[in-house]
């Protein structure tokens, strides 16, 4: 069986990890545009908290004593399900019996007017990080187009290295696709207190040069009264699918896949940022673009490669962000309606989201210390996971939503979720994992 593993992302790397700890001698060729690496440690590799070696998850001769054969630098351009080919650019193609379609994500730039100028930055990939790494500078004005997710990754690392930090938002609130607006009304108030400049309801329409060589922003009509000496354009990301668009593969927002992560082609699977899979809280189908999704879908992957199909209990969406010593976090339905609030002193927010007494999803806002210190996001979560009726817990949890502990144990949650794990049995270290 030739395995073929397309992007040496998260995703493929789970899958390349996890058949080879099961199958040691399997045929396996890795294609990917990039060596493999985590994009989520970037941003502490930016605050230079991690070396750049940090951030790669396996070398290219580890995996060629693994027996890997590598295509790295080399990106896929075409499927041809008849021959079972994965075509590359400049030519050549590689056979598979098996592919895993893991190509991620690729960050996207509003078609503006002075977008591709010089000073002006993404964050997705490693190479953005080394630019950016290369510019930031004590007292720099930076500023960051987009306050979504991938804009708060970077938020930390810019004003650890003192810079003036300002962020631009289309929408009239930060992390719109993250917090509901009460919540981000608490953060925002927070960054500003911490000496963050934010503009909501700002639309980017173009950047010019000003003479002295900064930038200049302008939104809605007019020039913002500050000029940057870097822009960091963080305004979305899509999936890297176009590849295939003539590959017969059904494609909605995602690769649309079965419980065992098959395309409609049974040869072919997709994992991470481009699969659309099942979410676990709403039954509907949504791509996970997100770190633990990738993980846990390239490892049922490599399962199902090495002839150890397992069921993927589907995912839930999960965002959590830390800036300037505020946490903020979202998961499962954290947007939806039938939802009960609270808020303390000192930036503390809850909002609740329910169908009858079970838990569905959360908003969750506090210093980071002090949420992290309780662990109220992982009861939390484990109620949403668990999916438990609360009963009269649910009253207490509407009334008092800062008293989570008595709730998740006498829910009996832990017994639910104590026996889970991705693959029916628990995970092991990379290097012990392939010897064992
Ligand atoms: C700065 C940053 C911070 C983040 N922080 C978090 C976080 O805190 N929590 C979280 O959950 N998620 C986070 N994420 C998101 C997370 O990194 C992604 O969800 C995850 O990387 C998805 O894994 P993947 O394997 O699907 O894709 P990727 O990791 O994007 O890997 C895709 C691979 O495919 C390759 N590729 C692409 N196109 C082709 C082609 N045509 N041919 C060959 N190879 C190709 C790429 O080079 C890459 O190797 C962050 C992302 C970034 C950029």
């Amino acid at each position: 069986m030739k395995h073929v593993v397309v992007g040496a992302g998260t995703a493929g790397f789970n899958a390349i990890t996890t058949l080879l700890s099961i199958q040691p001698d399997a045929d396996v060729t890795l294609v990917s545009a990039e060596v493999p690496y985590a994009r989520m440690v970037l941003p502490y590799y930016l605050s230079s908290e991690i070396e750049e070696g940090n951030v790669y998850t396996i070398t290219p001769s580890r995996l060629e004593e693994l027996g890997v054969k590598l295509q790295l630098g080399a990106r896929a351009s075409g499927l041809d399900r008849v021959a079972k080919r994965v075509l590359l650019e400049g030519g050549g193609s590689v056979e598979y019996d098996h592919l895993l379609i893991a190509t991620g994500s690729s960050s996207v730039r509003p078609p503006v007017p002075g977008i591709d100028g010089e000073r002006v930055f993404d964050h997705w990939t490693l190479a953005d990080t080394q630019a950016l790494r290369a510019v930031i500078r004590p007292g720099a004005e930076v500023a960051i187009v987009g306050a979504g997710f991938i804009a708060f990754t970077i938020v930390n690392p810019l004003l650890h290295a003192g810079c003036k930090l300002t962020l631009i938002e289309r929408e009239p609130h930060v992390l719109p696709r993250m917090l509901n607006a009460e919540a981000a009304a608490v953060l925002e108030g927070w960054l500003r207190d911490h000496g963050v400049a934010i503009h909501t309801r700002a639309s980017l329409e173009r950047i010019e040069d000003a003479p002295d060589g900064s930038k200049r922003v302008i939104v809605n009509g007019s020039a913002l009264s500050t000029q940057y000496s870097v822009l960091v354009i963080a305004t979305g990301i899509r999936p890297n699918l176009e590849w295939l668009r003539d590959s017969g593969l059904s494609i909605d927002r995602g690769l649309i896949v079965d419980e065992q992560l098959r395309t409609n082609d049974p040869a072919v699977y997709a994992a991470g940022d481009v699969a659309e899979v099942r979410d676990a809280v709403t039954g509907q189908r949504a791509v996970m673009a997100i770190e633990t999704a990738a993980m846990e879908q390239g490892r049922i992957v490599g399962a199902a490669m090495a002839g150890q199909p397992r069921t993927y209990a589907g995912g839930m969406l999960m965002n959590v962000i830390e800036s300037a010593g505020l946490q903020a976090a979202s998961f499962g339905d954290w947007a939806g309606s039938a939802a009960t609030e609270g808020r303390a002193a000192g930036g503390h927010y809850r909002r609740y989201i329910w169908d009858g007494d079970r838990l569905t999803g959360a908003v969750i806002v506090g210093p980071a210390h002090q949420v992290a210190g309780e662990n109220d996001m992982g009861m939390l979560k484990g109620l949403v996971q668990s999916g438990r009726p609360l009963g009269r817990w649910q009253r207490l949890l509407a009334e008092r939503p800062f008293e989570v502990r008595k709730a998740f144990l006498s829910a009996g949650s832990v017994a639910d979720l104590l026996p889970r794990t991705v693959l029916g049995e628990p995970s092991k270290p990379l290097e012990a994992a392939l010897r064992s």
